[in-house]
């Protein structure tokens, strides 16, 4: 069954009638750029072709009700409540409700509530969950652009991506940056998406994966990382110090002729995270420049770079997307890195597409020696952002 077909089923199990529309928005993978998004630099996701869907209807009450087929008890508040709920309550509401329900926060602030319908929303997915695809996003992209619809918003994607960097931030309490909800608001078959994190400023840039016979490979090393807690708030808060040391607003504002300077100012740690976002915003921008100029081929060296920069100056490795990344290197990758905010979740690995078998087969390998969890391999194509289906 597809996620449409599920996400419809379960409103008709719901309400016992039709939704009134079916809404869509996918998952992403970071090509290039980890942890610079906060840090107000630069980064070059793009949608893949796993989503998210909403199916919803309206009500008369003003009530807002919410489920998934992650948990069959749905989830139901008054509009008029979010305000109260969000961020001070949100204890109260079961976590993976707080995404869609927090868009409706969102997007709701500084509106009458009262002047809103009421909506029931049924969501079903295919974006695995947890393992750095930002399945985050696409729900909140779904949702967002479903209501956006429904209520007669007219935000453009740039506003329904900063909502959903609200709801995560605020309603949900995981201190994320923008790039996810961008890449899954903005995403185009065929292309990436480079983000200028201070700016806003989109770029659509041809990948031309296809046309060069290359593939990217998820190695979805089944670890799961929960961005909520722990060593992603750590790092930014790291990022926050390195920047005040440095006397500048973010690690945007330094390059990399600033880091001799960095290292005589602050300790080891604080100066080999600022490195990584510094060395990792310049990748980006060679990243686009190396595409536009040689061709996909030609990325592979910059992905490797940033893998080495993640796991030894940015600490957010663990040995099973190290394991992921230099045995698909071994097995003819031409390039690999963990992607996503680190601590689990998964690795991508560029492929020549007839080496997408012996790739797969040599990872599973490694990880059945070491003794790790099978990891879900897959191939991801870059597609088109949210949308509204039916
Ligand atoms: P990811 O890397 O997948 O974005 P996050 O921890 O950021 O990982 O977000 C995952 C959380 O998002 C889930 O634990 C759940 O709370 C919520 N979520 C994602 N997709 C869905 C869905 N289809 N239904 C309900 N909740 C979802
Ligand atoms: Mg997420």
């Amino acid at each position: 069954m597809t996620a449409a077909e599920q996400a419809e089923g379960l409103f008709q199990e719901l309400t016992g009638t039709e939704p009134a529309g079916r809404w869509s928005s996918p998952g992403r993978v970071n090509l290039i750029g980890e942890h610079t998004d906060y840090n107000d630099g630069f980064v070059f996701p793009f949608a893949i072709d796993f989503r998210t869907v909403v199916a919803l209807g309206l009500r008369t009450d003003g009530r807002i009700r919410v489920v998934s087929t992650f948990d069959p008890v749905p989830v139901e508040v008054a509009l008029a409540d979010l305000g109260a709920l969000f961020p001070a309550r949100r204890d109260e509401i079961v976590e993976w409700a707080r995404y869609p329900l927090g868009i409706a926060w969102a997007l709701l602030d500084g509106r009458d509530a009262e002047t809103f319908t009421g909506v029931d929303i049924a969501i079903a997915s295919d974006v695995p969950v947890g393992a750095g695809l930002s399945s985050s996003a696409a729900i909140e992209g779904a949702t967002a652009s479903a209501l956006n619809d429904v209520w007669d918003l007219g935000l453009d994607r740039i506003a329904l991506a900063q909502a959903g960097r609200r709801a995560e931030n605020e309603a949900v309490g995981a201190p994320t940056g923008i790039m996810d909800q961008m890449a899954s608001m903005r995403g185009q078959a065929d292309a990436g998406i480079f983000l200028d994190c201070r700016s806003f400023d989109a770029q659509v840039i041809e990948l031309g994966f296809a046309a060069a016979g290359l593939e990217v490979l998820v190695i979805d090393t089944r670890v799961s990382h929960a961005h909520s807690t722990g060593g992603y708030g750590e790092r930014r808060a790291s990022c926050e110090q390195g920047a005040a040391i440095m006397g500048v607003p973010a690690l945007r504002d330094l390059s990399v002729g600033d880091l001799a300077r960095a290292e005589e100012l602050m300790d080891d740690v604080t100066f080999r995270r600022v490195r990584h976002v510094v060395t990792e915003d310049q990748r980006v921008l060679d990243a686009v420049q190396t595409l536009r100029e040689q061709g996909p081929r030609a990325i592979g060296a910059l992905l490797d770079a940033s893998h080495v920069s993640m796991r030894d100056d940015f600490e957010i490795s663990v040995p099973e997307l190290d394991l992921a990344v230099d045995t698909a290197r071994a097995a003819g990758a031409i390039g690999a890195r963990m992607t996503g905010g680190g601590f689990g979740g998964s690795a991508i690995a560029l492929v020549e597409h007839a080496q997408v078998d012996a790739v797969r087969a040599a990872v599973e390998a490694a990880f059945s020696d070491a003794g790790f969890t099978e990891p879900n391999v897959f191939t991801v194509h870059p597609s088109e952002g949210a949308r509204r289906d039916a």
